[in-house]
Parts: C-alpha cells; sequence; structure tokens
C-alpha cells in the first residue's frame, strides 16, 4: 500500500472523519519513512455499527448512567439510586467480568428507571467493542411462538435465535411480564442456560420478585429454573420504590 500524507484542511465537507477522510488510517511520515497506523474512528464507527444493531428502542437512545435522573428531596432514596447507579457504572465498565455473576440484573416496581440504567449498561458495553441486542421479553415471546408455528425452519428465526444464543450481552426487558406457556418457559430456560453455558452475560430487568413464595414471585410467571439460573448469573440490584418518579423528574 501507498499512503500518502495529507493536511486535514484537504478533506473536503462530506467526508465524516476530517482525522483520515475516510481512509481508517493516518499516515505520519518521520525522516522519510512513513508509516500508518488506524484511526481512532474505526473504534467508533464500530461502535456505531453495533448500537445500531443491538436493537435498543428509539426512546432510549441516549440514555447514559449519567443521564439517570436521581430525585434529590428523599436522601434514602438517593443513597439507593446513587449506589445503583455506581454498580450498574462499574458493571458496565468492567465487562466482561473474569468471574460470575457476570450479567446484571435490575428488580423493582414499575417507573423507577430499570430500563434507563440497562439500556446505559448496554450501551457503554456497545462503545467498547462488544455486540449486543436490546430484547423487549414479549418480543422474545413471540419470537418463539413464531418460530414454532414455522416448525422452527424459517431462516429469519434461526437467524434471529442463533444472534440471541450469541451476542456478547443479551438484555431482556420486563422480564415475566407476561406468564409464558410451558412450551414459552422451556424456550427461554434453554436459551438461558445455552448462555450460562457459555459464560455469556445477560441485563435482566424486571418487576418481580426473585423470592419464593413472594406473592409476585417471578419463578411463578417464567419457571422457577430461570430465576435460579439468573441468581447465578447476574448481580441483583434491587431498585427503590419511588413515589411518582416519573412525575418528579
Ligand atoms: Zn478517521
Amino acid at each position: 500500500m501507498n499512503f500518502e500524507e495529507k493536511e486535514p484542511t484537504d478533506w473536503s465537507n462530506d467526508v465524516s472523519c476530517r482525522n483520515c477522510g475516510d481512509t481508517g488510517f493516518t499516515v505520519k511520515t518521520v525522516e522519510g519513512v512513513s508509516s500508518a497506523t488506524r484511526c481512532a474512528c474505526i473504534a467508533e464507527r464500530r461502535a456505531g455499527t453495533l448500537e445500531s444493531a443491538a436493537g435498543i428502542p428509539k426512546k432510549y437512545a441516549g440514555v447514559t448512567v449519567d443521564n439517570y435522573r436521581i430525585p434529590q428531596d428523599n436522601s434514602t432514596v438517593m443513597h439507593a439510586m446513587q449506589l445503583l447507579t455506581m454498580r450498574t457504572r462499574r458493571f458496565a465498565t468492567s465487562f466482561p467480568s473474569l468471574h460470575e455473576p457476570r450479567g446484571l440484573l435490575l428488580q423493582g416496581p414499575n417507573g423507577v428507571g430499570k430500563t434507563h440504567l440497562a439500556v446505559a449498561a448496554l450501551r457503554t458495553i456497545l462503545a467498547a467493542g462488544f455486540d449486543g441486542r436490546f430484547l423487549w421479553y414479549q418480543d422474545l415471546m413471540r419470537l418463539i411462538k413464531d418460530g414454532f408455528q414455522q416448525n422452527f425452519a424459517s431462516s429469519s428465526f434461526t437467524t434471529a435465535y442463533n444472534q440471541l444464543q450469541d451476542v456478547d450481552i443479551l438484555l431482556i426487558d420486563d422480564l415475566g411480564a407476561n406468564r409464558a406457556t410451558e412450551f414459552v418457559e422451556d424456550s427461554i430456560t434453554e436459551l438461558i442456560a445455552y448462555r450460562y453455558n457459555h459464560e455469556k452475560a445477560m441485563i435482566v430487568t424486571t418487576n418481580y420478585s426473585l423470592v419464593e413464595g413472594a406473592t409476585d414471585y417471578l419463578g411463578d410467571r417464567v419457571g422457577r429454573r430461570v430465576v435460579s439460573r439468573l441468581h447465578e448469573m447476574c448481580m441483583i440490584l434491587e431498585c427503590p420504590a419511588v413515589p411518582d418518579y416519573r412525575k418528579k423528574t
């Protein structure tokens, strides 16, 4: 390859990286010898591609741990939420953890910003170059039902399902929002077991309790096996109940 050194001002306005002119390389000449290095924009473009492939809903496009709003009028809640954001940030920036649990589960009532934090963690991980997928629990159920109807033979099902098995990080939002049929329960158990066996992490949010015997026990919605596996796979963070959190922020 033959690289020519150019001034950054040479690039026209339709080039997105003025540093390398979208070639992906910057060239330095030292004492007559030219050498090329990868431009930082390659990593940025990869992160952008990873983010658009992750299926994050538009509503959550710009969320970060920093823009998670913490109510200031109740010091107990404020401290609990500060701890929550700190742990979420640590999980995301140190991904992948070398030890179990590798994942994160955010449990708590509706409307306290669990999905916000979960997506913020996912986006941090994508920005570091890992591939991931956001999946609303209802969509996971629908995917499995559609696959069943097509006898799991369609290539679109296989592609989608393989992606859920193999991405570096899978976010399932609102786990347990609907009661699963036995078949869906088996399929979800299998998916989670596959990821566990292949040391693939998950991020999960749920409104339901992880405590067996609770009236709103998650195991009654998705099966006890799923809950027990998630206990092994995920650091569990409980989100405090905040009255009217959405109204206040
Ligand atoms: Zn560049």
